[in-house]
């Protein structure tokens, strides 16, 4: 008989009415035919109450009574849940984290899980009842209460998913499912029948919302799908499948996302040598910014310009760090704005299709908005823009891409079979152990590309687009795009194509320099290196690790390029190998 895991976040159980719908829904999917364990938050803004209560006992809280007091809440819901259950007529049977057997380390307010037992939730679905267990929360081999962290039930929940080798997990929340933009920015915008873990995770400001991402890469890891779905429809409507696949096979762009609050920061003039990177983030960390956007193009005559965005709300620290920075390297200037915004697009199908990123550039230049800087990944183009055009520009490109109309191919909701996990329990919570701060999926080399930069094009609205068409209409395939910040009206642009492509690539470069003014240098060989994992954007230390690890070997850094998931690092061909084994070497602790 299948599991199946059933999480309802606190809107879902905020009182005793939703509570008995949750219960309805639990006794339903038994009466289909399935073993049940629902994992239960605490009642609407429960915790946020009790973090409050404490305050006002005392500014400074022993961490392991915090972690008393904050389980309440979960341990309040699950036993008004079975109450629930047993009132409908069915059998249920509340536990708490302990009594599971969740075992945590002794990191209170973050703890890690080391174990989960299966026996006693086993017994109790063969026995006919309903698990409910409380979200967020374990015990430490002393039987201290621990708690995984605030938004950690969706943890538990895929934890017990994965160990239990459940079919499916079902996150019940306040929302339809993931949608293909912010419904409150874009009125067109469409409920996703499917999305994949890969673009929920890029597309982290639509996931946020909905799930703890740290929750979406653990189903990944554990092909554990996950089912977004509105606890207050009664239709059984369907949200939407967080998977393996997107929602469509020849789409190229399925979903798009606003960061609105970015402010830039330029260091202008640096000696193009190992190190300068190092040294500017380095200060960064020191102060605690998260960086988001990084973007680097090679240099013109030895030295390069290096710019990023962190949140408005941190531009100024930022800005006092990286100044330091910049007169310890001799920089010629730190230039900054505080008034921007960015607007991506995420799609599974762009890493194997022309055509999309000058497609993004040519809407946006037809709506006469300028980019600032582009930067990409592999299923993702992420442009700056005017704040004040910003919301333009996001209902221009969902447009573009056609995201109101669902796909004709779509895969519809729950059509997947089940997936098969081979994992055992023992390597799930190893994996699970080493997930908490952050987890590097892959540190890869990309030995096929040549890098093709043109210098000091005019920064207005349509260069860009111009010069991704004429790379498109000649059917190569653009791998990186990075576009810096302009200076002096002007804006430096690089890209990597295929090194099979060089001489063609040359060819359109040249004719375009003449079109736009500009100077032009590539390089037939690069090497590429990318550090893939989750939690790089928040963890300023992912960035600053990696140029460690390359300047520590005496590797230059040529161009830049971040994404939500990912950092991409241009190196010369040569030094490729050896930029690979420092960078497995540095990243050694947390490789998934
Ligand atoms: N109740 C906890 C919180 O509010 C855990 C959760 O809801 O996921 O953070
Ligand atoms: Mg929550």
């Amino acid at each position: 008989m299948g599991i199946i895991v059933q999480k309802f976040g606190g809107t879902s159980v905020a009182n005793a009415e939703k509570i008995r719908v949750a219960a309805r829904r639990a006794i339903r999917a038994q009466q289909d035919g399935k073993q049940v364990v629902m994992v239960v938050s605490a009642m609407g803004h429960q915790t946020d109450v009790l973090v409050d209560l404490a305050k006002q006992i005392t500014d400074d809280p022993s961490a392991r009574e915090m972690d008393m007091l904050l389980s309440t809440g979960e341990q309040v819901s699950v036993a008004l849940m079975a109450m629930a259950i047993h009132s409908l007529g069915a059998e249920a049977v509340s536990l708490t984290g302990g009594q599971i057997g969740i075992r945590t380390d002794s990191s209170h307010g973050k703890a890690r899980i080391k174990s989960i037992s299966t026996e006693r939730m086993k017994a109790l679905l063969d026995d006919g009842k309903i698990v409910i267990a409380a979200g967020f929360q374990g015990i430490d081999e002393d039987y201290n209460i621990t708690t995984l962290g605030r938004g950690g039930s969706d943890t538990t929940a895929v934890a017990l998913a994965a160990v239990l080798n459940a079919d499916a997990c079902e996150i019940y929340t306040d929302v339809d499912g993931v949608f293909t933009t912010d419904p409150r920015l874009v009125a067109e915008a469409r409920k996703m029948s499917r999305v994949s873990h890969d673009e929920i995770l890029e597309l982290a400001s639509l996931g946020a919302g909905v799930m703890h991402s740290r929750s979406i890469e653990f189903g990944k890891k554990f092909n554990v799908p996950i089912h977004v779905c509105n606890s207050a429809s009664f239709s059984d409507e369907p949200g939407t499948v967080i998977g393996s696949e997107s929602e469509s096979a020849d789409r190229a762009v399925t979903g798009a996302a606003l960061t609105k609050n970015e402010a830039q920061i330029t260091v202008a003039g640096v000696p193009d040598q190992p190190g300068t990177s190092l040294a500017i983030f380095s200060k960064l960390a020191g102060v605690n910014v998260a960086v988001d956007m990084i973007v680097q193009n090679p240099g013109a005559d030895g030295s390069a310009d290096i710019s990023f965005t962190v949140l408005e709300d941190d531009l100024p620290k930022s800005l006092a760090a990286v100044k330091k920075a910049a007169d310890e390297l001799g920089a010629e200037a730190v230039l900054h704005d505080a008034s921007l915004s960015k607007v991506s697009i995420v799609g599974l199908g762009m890493a194997t299709q022309t055509g999309v990123a000058d497609r993004m550039f040519r809407v946006l230049a037809d709506a006469n908005i300028n980019i600032e800087a582009i930067a990409t990944s592999e299923i993702k183009v992420s442009v700056l823009v005017k704040r004040e055009q910003a919301l333009a520009a996001l209902r221009a490109v969902h447009d573009e891409f056609e995201l109101d109309r669902p796909p004709r191919d779509r895969v519809k909701f729950g059509e997947t079979a089940a997936a098969s996990r081979k994992a055992d329990a023992v390597d799930i919570v190893a994996r699970l152990q080493r997930m908490e701060d952050l987890t590097i999926e892959s540190v890869s080399l990309d030995e096929t590309q040549a890098q093709m930069t043109l210098f000091d094009v005019p920064d207005r609205p349509g260069v860009s687009a111009r010069i991704f068409e004429a790379i498109a209409s000649e059917n190569i395939l653009v791998d990186m795009i990075v576009q810096s910040i302009g200076r002096d009206g002007h804006a430096d642009i690089s890209f990597t194509v295929p090194r099979s492509e060089l001489e063609h690539a040359r060819r359109v470069l040249k004719s375009l320099s003449a079109e736009l003014g500009g100077e032009t240098k590539d390089e037939a060989a690069v090497a590429i290196l990318t550090v893939k994992g989750i939690g790089i954007r928040s963890h300023t230390g992912v960035g600053l690790r990696m140029f460690k690890a390359l300047n520590d070997a005496g590797i230059n850094v040529e161009m830049v390029s971040t994404s939500e998931v990912r950092v991409n690092v241009v190196v010369a061909a040569n030094k490729g190998e050896a930029g690979l084994t420092a960078l497995k070497t540095a990243f050694a602790d947390v490789l998934g």
